[in-house]
Formats: structure tokens, C-alpha cells, sequence
């Protein structure tokens, strides 16, 4: 047999979705994917039931249903205060994790560098690697996860050609302020650098923290490549729903880039999804409410627990100090964590660049009552691990 690709030699399968896997083997009450049990928005799902009857089963335009594309326009705009245009700064992908790599395949060569702050979602790594760029990466230093920016500068000396800024950030909770993301657009200035934005947890960010868009600061609007997704403003990840928004002349070549990794995003979703682009700011109050609610409810119940971990100022997850309990394997933890107590977590280390084993993940994007069934199991945690 031949050797497969050295590409890929380095690869695993991602953590993430391998815990998935495992809580499910063990019944455990699966905290480690971050995916909501609750169900997507009514009018969504009542619009999608429809479009099965309607013409949508063939191909949308490759980059992304007009309607689709302009609703999003208008949303974004909503938000951002920019008027952007759906024709030319629009590319409707599979998800955002398709955009992150069409974003880093448009714009690097092959031994690029690309910063990338640790701890990061697991993906930008592997991204990095099938587009042929090497990482720099630039350590968010616990427990504020802000970043040195003498180190940050240091990156920037090696010329890289991208940083990938992940606000609010997946795993450590952080909402970059706008004094840390003036620093990071004033060296993307100065070195002449791509920033590209993952910000598909824009909607989910706890009072008083606000989230500001980078392509928002001065001079940014140009060097940004923002990457977004439906998937959890409107709690539809299985939908692969995502997008990157960025200027003309990026998106012509994101376009052509798309166009041959997928085609397109499932056309009947896309019109299915354009009732959630086209709601009002009740909703978006709503969301904010019930996330702030259910952040309460599950730290409220590890402070019961005694156990150290992070306060997230956005997106869904918490990090978990275990280093009490001496393991010298965090994924080991996590296996036993499912096995014994029933509750599936994310080992840490699969988030860190530097060698770091004392955290382990856990998101509560998830009915009360689940969240409640997991600080139940997780009473006993003690004595079982
Ligand atoms: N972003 C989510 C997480 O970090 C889901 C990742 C995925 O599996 N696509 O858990």
C-alpha cells in the first residue's frame, strides 16, 4: 500500500467529537460538544416543514441563496452599524468551520505563519495544517487569559500572514476589550497582517461585557475576514449553516475557494434559516437572557461543588481546575469522568499549545434540567475519581 498524505500524519480525530462519542458509549450527560438539547426557534422549524413542499432541493447559487445573503446583510448591519453588500462581501459555507478553512486556504501560501492564540478551538490547528501554514502561537495567560503584548509583538516580528482572533473565545470564556483589540489591530496595521475572526458566539456574551466586532475598528474593515454561523445564535449546528464576511476582493477568492471544498451550503436550510436572520432584537434579548440564566444555574452549582474554574464573560463553556485530583492524563480524567460519574467533559490539553493538563471543559448549552442532572452526578465526583 502506498503512504497516505504526511499532511495528515500528525493529525488525531478532534477531542471534541471523539468525547461525544464516548459520553454516548457511557450514557454520561454529554457536556462536552458544545451543542444545545433544547430545540431551535419555532418559526424556524414551521418555515423549514414548509420548504420540504417548496422548490428548494437543488443547488442555491454557490455562494449563498440571494435572500439568504441579504437577510444576513441586514442583520449584520443591525449589529455592526456597516452596511455591507450580499453580492460581493457574502460567501454562505458549511458551517463556520468550513469558512475558518476557506478563509485560511484564500489567504495563506504554503509556510505561511499564522498567530494563533492558546488556548484555541481545537480546529484552527488542524486548519493551519491542511492549508500548509505554521503556527505561531501566542499563549492567553490563565486566570484573565489576557495576552503579553511584547510577546504578541514578537509573533508579528516573524511576518505572519494571518492571526486568528476567536472573540468571545472557545474555551476560556473571554470577550477581548477594545483596548486588546486595539492592540492587536495596530500591529495587523503595522506588519501588514489578515485578521480572521471566528465570532459565532457574537450573540452569547454576559452583562457587562459587550462583544465589538473587529472589522469595527479603524482601518480594520479591509484586513478582516470574519467567519460566522447560525449554529449557535439560532441553535442549529447540525444545519452547517456559516459565512464569511470580508471585502470584495477577499470574498472574489473565498468564493472560488468554496465553490470547489463543498459547492454549497443545503439549499432548503438556507431558506428555512432566512425567518431567524429576519428577527427582531427580541430575540437576541431573549438568548442573552436564557444563556445569562443557565451561566448562573451551572456555576452556582460547581461553587457547591468547590471546585476552581473560570467565570466566562461570553460563549458557553467553562474550564475546570482538576489538578487537586492528580491525574497525570487529563483525556484519562475525562474517560473516567464519563465512565464513573456520567458527565462527558473535554480534556484541556486538546485547547493548549503549551503542555498544560489541569483543566477540562465542560459547556452548559443545555436544557436546566440536564444541567441539573449533571450537577447531581457530578456531587459524587470526589469519591469516584
Ligand atoms: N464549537 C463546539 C465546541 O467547541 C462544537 C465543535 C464541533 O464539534 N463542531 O464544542
Amino acid at each position: 500500500m502506498p503512504e497516505l498524505s504526511t499532511r495528515t500524519a500528525g493529525f488525531t480525530d478532534s477531542v471534541i467529537r471523539r468525547m461525544t462519542r464516548i459520553s454516548n458509549q457511557y450514557g454520561a450527560v454529554n457536556l462536552s460538544q458544545g451543542f444545545p438539547d433544547f430545540d431551535p426557534p419555532k418559526e424556524i422549524l414551521d418555515r423549514l416543514a414548509e420548504v420540504t413542499k417548496e422548490d428548494f432541493h437543488q443547488y442555491s447559487i454557490t455562494w449563498g441563496a440571494q435572500n439568504f445573503r441579504e437577510a444576513l446583510a441586514r442583520k449584520h448591519q443591525h449589529f455592526t452599524g456597516m452596511e455591507i453588500d450580499p453580492n460581493r462581501e457574502i460567501v454562505v459555507t458549511c458551517g463556520s468551520t468550513e469558512a475558518m478553512m476557506a478563509a485560511m486556504m484564500s489567504v495563506t501560501n504554503p509556510g505561511d505563519k499564522v498567530i494563533v492564540f492558546s488556548p484555541f478551538y481545537e480546529n484552527y490547528g488542524a486548519d493551519t495544517i491542511l492549508s500548509g501554514a505554521e503556527p505561531i502561537y501566542v499563549p492567553l495567560i490563565p486566570p484573565s487569559f489576557r495576552f503579553d503584548a511584547d510577546v504578541l509583538e514578537a509573533a508579528f516580528k516573524q511576518h505572519p500572514k494571518a492571526l486568528i482572533l476567536c472573540n468571545p473565545s472557545n474555551p476560556c470564556g473571554k470577550v477581548f476589550t477594545y483596548e486588546e483589540l486595539k492592540i492587536i489591530a495596530d500591529l495587523a496595521e503595522r506588519y501588514d497582517t489578515f485578521v480572521i475572526t471566528d465570532e459565532v458566539y457574537e450573540h452569547i456574551v454576559y452583562a457587562p461585557h459587550k462583544h465589538i466586532y473587529f472589522s469595527s475598528l479603524p482601518g480594520m474593515r479591509e484586513r478582516t475576514i470574519m467567519c460566522g454561523s447560525l449554529s449557535k445564535t439560532y441553535s442549529i449546528t447540525g444545519w452547517r449553516l456559516g459565512y464569511v464576511i470580508a471585502s470584495p476582493p477577499i470574498i472574489e477568492t473565498v468564493k472560488k475557494v468554496h465553490d470547489f471544498l463543498t459547492v454549497g451550503a443545503a439549499a432548503p436550510l438556507q431558506e428555512a434559516a432566512v425567518v431567524g436572520l429576519n428577527f427582531g432584537d427580541d430575540y437576541y434579548a431573549d438568548l442573552h437572557q436564557k444563556y445569562t440564566e443557565k451561566r448562573n444555574l451551572f456555576l452556582d452549582g460547581l461553587d457547591r461543588l468547590n471546585i476552581s474554574h473560570t467565570v466566562p464573560e461570553g460563549a458557553y463553556y467553562i474550564l475546570l481546575d482538576i489538578s487537586e485530583f492528580g491525574y497525570e492524563s487529563d483525556l484519562a480524567f475525562c474517560e473516567r469522568l464519563a465512565e464513573k460519574v456520567g458527565v462527558g467533559a473535554v480534556p484541556g490539553s486538546s485547547f493548549f499549545k503549551e503542555p498544560e493538563n489541569r483543566y477540562i471543559r465542560l459547556h452548559f448549552a443545555k436544557k436546566n434540567a440536564t444541567l441539573n442532572e449533571a450537577l447531581n452526578r457530578l456531587e459524587k465526583f470526589r469519591e469516584k475519581m
